[in-house]
């Protein structure tokens, strides 16, 4: 099964509104030939277009291999909410890693927020960014847990962003009747995440980095150098990068047993009108539920719906992508029961066990990171950035990543989706109890 083109034509955007409201680079040609570089970065998104940068800022001759066009991938299809922290919140860390680590996740989670927002000011793009992250309870029984989170953040991590909102204030903030409370971050924002791709690559274009689209690593070789293969071209390099998140295919099949692709949709509706698309976001938040299978949701700037929501763990989409998008979207706003959906899509991104990013050292000279979970914007862009400062011999900051317990999935690649699937079925179920 292959992950690139079982749902997509290679090197054409899906029907996205990201791909209706950005203009793209011009295409880069296709490696071609024995090509040399210091180092091979495979995948264009923001893993690897960071990587790329970061890369070569500090002196290194790039070459970076895309298989389709830039953000063809998870990066130019999410739902833009750039979140602070990890994916995993900070007390189930504290359980899972100790307090001090904790502590320095927390920070680099911090970082790599201020990394996008100071990439997309270096780039000069127009990336739509908007303050505040809201997360939203529809159960009463999860305030008392997101009114403790809240505090802890405030006390124990001095974090002055982030506010607890009761019932009434999230239902001022939110015109969905069921919420019962919920916590903003203003620390967080999202933006628009196909202009941020082109934004990253803009700036390593412009900085020197050798991109090659519609060039797909077909496998590498490691060793002293390594060497890459495409249908056409031969890349040696000292060092080896990839950011393939949930595409990885099985290239290495470390990553496959801890990295595990699914799927997740998002519609964007026709333009509401200022006044109804307020009624729905009153402050322009982006809002991610407390449902299992999350329900995601912002206004883009010309008042429209982006929404997230609905999963699938088989590789294929399903083939209505709006009807699996709309009953979510109703079950949160009824009142958009007439509101036409005028894009939607799905898209594939890499999950963990433990739902912490899988960063690992493939070999000496190959780095990897991938399994960010659905927080990949801003975690994606500063793992890029972790594994530039590895290869330029300071790893600190990667090894600690790498030392995050991201087990293998139970089953093996080959069983392991019958199992998910059973086990998130059941955990959706639970969210409709
Ligand atoms: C629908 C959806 C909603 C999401 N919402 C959010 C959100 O709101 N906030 C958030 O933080 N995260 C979100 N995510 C997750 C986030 O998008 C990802 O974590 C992030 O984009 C990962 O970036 P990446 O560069 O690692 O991977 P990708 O963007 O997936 O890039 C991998 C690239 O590698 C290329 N490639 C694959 N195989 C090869 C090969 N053999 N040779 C060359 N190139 C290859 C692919 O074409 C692709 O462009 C969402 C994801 C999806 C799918």
């Amino acid at each position: 099964m292959d992950i690139l083109t079982i749902n997509d034509r290679p090197g054409v955007y899906p029907d996205s509104y990201y791909a209706a409201t950005a203009s793209a680079p011009a295409p880069f040609p296709e490696a071609e030939g024995e090509i040399r570089a210091d180092v091979c970065v495979v995948g264009g998104g923001f893993t690897g277009l960071s990587a790329a940068l970061h890369l070569r800022r500090s002196g290194f001759d790039v070459v970076l291999l895309e298989a389709s066009r830039l953000g063809f991938g998870a990066s130019g299809r999410n739902g833009g909410q750039v979140g602070t922290g990890q994916r995993v919140a900070q007390p189930e860390l504290e359980q899972m890693v100790g307090l001090e680590t904790a502590r320095s996740l927390w920070q680099i989670g911090l970082e790599s927020v201020d990394l996008v927002r100071q990439l997309v000011g270096q780039s000069g793009e127009d990336c739509q960014i908007t303050p505040g992250i809201l997360h939203a309870d529809h159960r009463a029984r999860f305030v008392p847990e997101t009114r403790a989170w809240v505090d802890h953040m405030q006390q124990t991590y001095a974090y002055d962003h982030i506010r607890f909102l009761d019932r009434d204030e999230i239902r001022a903030e939110v015109g969905s009747p069921g919420y019962h409370a919920g916590a903003l971050d203003l620390g967080g924002f999202h933006l628009h995440p196909l202009r941020y791709v082109f934004a990253l690559a803009k700036l390593a274009r412009d900085e020197g980095v050798r991109i090659h689209e519609m060039s797909r690593m077909v496998d590498f070789t490691p060793g002293d150098p390594v060497r890459i293969r495409t249908d056409r071209a031969v890349v040696t390099a000292d060092h080896l990068v990839l950011g393939l998140n949930g595409y990885h295919n099985n290239l290495a099949p470390q990553l496959a047993r801890r990295v595990m692709p699914i799927n997740n949709f998002i519609a964007v509706t026709e333009p509401l009108g200022e006044a109804r698309a307020r009624s729905l976001i009153a402050n322009d938040y982006a809002v991610g539920d407390s449902r299992f299978v999350i329900n995601y949701y912002r206004l883009s700037r010309d008042h429209r719906m982006i929404f997230g929501g609905g999963e699938s763990y088989g590789y294929r989409f399903p083939s209505d992508l709006a009807a699996k998008v709309r009953g979510p979207m109703l079950e949160v706003f009824p009142q958009l029961k007439d509101a036409r959906i005028d894009h939607a899509w799905g898209g594939t991104l890499g999950i963990t066990m433990s739902r912490l990013p899988h960063v690992e050292r493939l070999a000496g000279n190959v780095l990897s990171a991938s399994g960010f979970s659905g927080h990949g914007v801003a975690m994606g862009s500063l793992a890029g950035k972790l594994m530039a400062e590895a290869v330029a011999g300071q790893a600190g900051r990667f090894d600690l990543m790498a030392k995050l317990p991201t087990g293998p999935f139970p089953g093996g690649p080959l069983l392991r989706s019958p199992l998910l699937v059973a086990a998130m079925l059941w955990y959706a179920l639970r969210d409709r109890l």
